[in-house]
């Protein structure tokens, strides 16, 4: 069966990106993977530490297994784990991904840590994919009355920094902070830095994610592919269309989870679907 890697490597020759959602149960896991199914391309599930710890590691890893033993191109990543220990949990429990986010932290004790969690997934999951951070974008996805503070267009992630971060932590994939930010803001999104995405990929020749698009347009998420995005990540959206979904299923006098809770995933497979087709760049 064909790993993320081989998958990475397809998206970069069609010149599309693998969309990533997060899940905190298995109405998104099921939403999720439906979409992606149903339109015959890869998927990621991202489970955030904080959504790992209400779904549990172990019973997400089997959810994402079940799909890969009938065959489907769908994975999982340990999405944005801030401590050494909690990364290598995710080794050890076999994801295919783990992001070790030290972004917030000064640039040497984010390479050390990286790098310790390169290494150990190297010996102990070895195809495990590692991804990277460098530069703030603000954490959790919420809705934000206004840009978080830390986040400005002076704290984007230059071309220097991202070479020499990769040069040292080898890791497989980068998420830089290019205009893009967690969470939704209200007042609109800050436009995305085409120039710089397509810099940085020039500069570390790896492929580079790109975090919190919920709010971004089609067009500039488009953009941004073709500047050497491989793999976008969604959340804010989805929590979104889920609570709505909910809310219209909960608004009858209807007591089986299966029938009020199904408004909620019909919701999230409607964004993900539509998501899914801009990053695969399928007709609308
Ligand atoms: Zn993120």
């Amino acid at each position: 069966m064909k790993t993320l890697k081989d998958w990475i490597n397809w998206a970069e020759e069609k010149g599309v990106a693998i969309g990533h959602f997060n899940v905190s149960d298995s109405e998104g896991f099921r939403a999720v993977v439906d979409s992606a199914t149903e339109l015959g391309v890869p998927v990621i599930i991202g489970v955030s530490e904080k959504e790992r710890g209400f779904l549990g590691v172990a019973e997400i890893r089997a959810l994402v297994s079940v799909s890969q033993e009938k065959g489907l191109p769908v994975f999982l990543n340990a999405d944005h784990t801030y401590s050494v220990d909690a990364s290598k949990e995710a080794v050890d429990n076999k994801f295919d991904e783990v992001i070790i986010d030290g972004a917030e932290k000064p640039f040497f004790e984010n390479v050390a840590m990286t790098k310790e969690v390169v290494n150990y997934a190297r010996e102990h999951h070895p195809g495990m994919l590692v991804e990277g951070e460098l530069g703030f974008i603000g954490s959790g996805s919420m809705l934000r009355d206004e840009i978080p503070d830390g986040v400005s267009e002076e704290t984007q992630t230059t071309v220097e920094d991202a070479k020499k971060f990769v040069d040292e932590t080898c890791v497989d994939l980068f998420a830089p902070s290019v205009g893009n930010i967690h969470g939704l803001i209200k007042a609109g999104e800050p436009e995305l830095n085409i120039k710089r995405i397509k810099e940085i990929a020039d500069a570390v020749k790896i492929p580079l994610v790109l975090h919190g698009a919920s709010g971004n347009t089609d067009k500039e998420v488009g953009e941004a592919i073709d500047a050497g995005i491989r793999i976008v990540h969604i959340n804010t959206e989805l929590r979104q269309a889920y609570k709505k979904g909910i809310e219209k299923g909960m608004s009858t006098d209807e007591l089986a989870p299966y029938k009020f809770m199904a408004d909620g995933v019909e919701e999230m497979k409607k964004l993900v679907t539509a998501k899914l087709k801009v990053f695969n760049k399928m007709d609308a």
